[in-house]
């Protein structure tokens, strides 16, 4: 494809940066992103996703927006309260830059529909909320072979990694082979997260899939980081493909997507237990 004038005015400040250039730019337009969750992280990924001119996001929430997630949730205006996540979303991307090909999934992802709901993008971004849409969206990663790039908030912390099991790096799962019991975590709605600190890593999410699109930088496969607002300090350990993963490892027990119960508690991965001093 042939950039147009109006596109390489609209990206010309990236168009000209070095590793990006016209070609680059025909990569974003080219590039397939999936969402999953229209909420803290995705909201500001997907915006600067489309800013930068990806050609085509999937959006996939079955939420609808409520006055509580205005705090950090910017794809959506008051006046969305009580619409769906993915409509509101999916007006505000196209807003910005009607150029982008925003698809909607408004239900919720199951063992059924998430190898087919991902199946045609390049890379899928994960900000969901829960553990057990977080293990599927991995283990579908897997199966699907789809470069995933996750990331994680609760109160004042992040976290954020990509994970390519099809390029020998590990997956979740060598990081945390099954969900925490329900209950045993706090979820954001009983901890609580501030609002910058969800924009900060769903930038971060945003900055990877586009140096992953473009081939540029140093990924994150096989590195894991952790950001605290409040001392604004960042750690960062390595992580490598566990042998005995249930999911990538030598004997993998786990053959096909797993349903976990939906019906306990919103949970966050922010409450890993996993010592940042390594
Ligand atoms: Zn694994």
């Amino acid at each position: 494809m042939k950039l147009s004038e109006e596109q390489i005015h609209r990206y010309s400040r990236q168009i000209i940066l070095p590793g990006i250039g016209g070609k680059g730019q025909r990569k974003l337009a080219e590039a397939k992103v999936f969402i999953m969750g229209a909420g803290g992280l995705g909201s500001p990924a997907a915006l600067y996703l489309a800013a930068a001119g990806v050609g085509t996001i999937g959006l996939a929430d079955s939420d609808r927006v409520e006055l509580s997630n205005l705090q950090r949730q910017i794809l959506h205006r008051t006046c969305d309260v009580g619409f769906p996540k993915v409509e509101s979303g999916k007006k505000t991307l196209e807003s910005l830059n009607p150029e982008v090909i925003v698809k909607i999934y408004p239900e919720r992802v199951t063992s059924a529909n998430a190898r087919e709901m991902i199946k045609d993008y390049d890379l899928v971004l994960d900000g969901s909320d829960n553990f057990p849409t977080r293990f599927l969206v991995n283990d579908a990663c897997y199966f699907e072979k789809k470069t995933l790039i996750s990331g994680a908030i609760l109160r004042f912390e992040g976290q954020l990694s990509t994970f390519k099991p099809h390029a020998n790096g590990p997956c979740y799962r060598c990081l945390l082979p099954e969900p925490p019991l329900p209950g045993h975590v706090p979820s954001c709605q009983e901890a609580g997260v501030l609002g910058a600190v969800a924009g900060i890593i769903g930038l971060f999410q945003a900055n990877e899939a586009l140096k992953e699109i473009l081939g540029i930088g140093q990924s994150m496969t096989g590195r894991f980081l952790l950001f605290n607002a409040l001392n604004l300090s960042f750690d960062e350990m390595k992580i490598q493909k566990n042998p005995r993963c249930p999911l990538c490892g030598e004997h993998p027990t786990i053959k096909e997507l797993v349903q976990y119960s939906l019906s306990c508690p919103t949970q966050d991965i922010a409450s890993l237990q996993i010592s940042p001093k390594i």
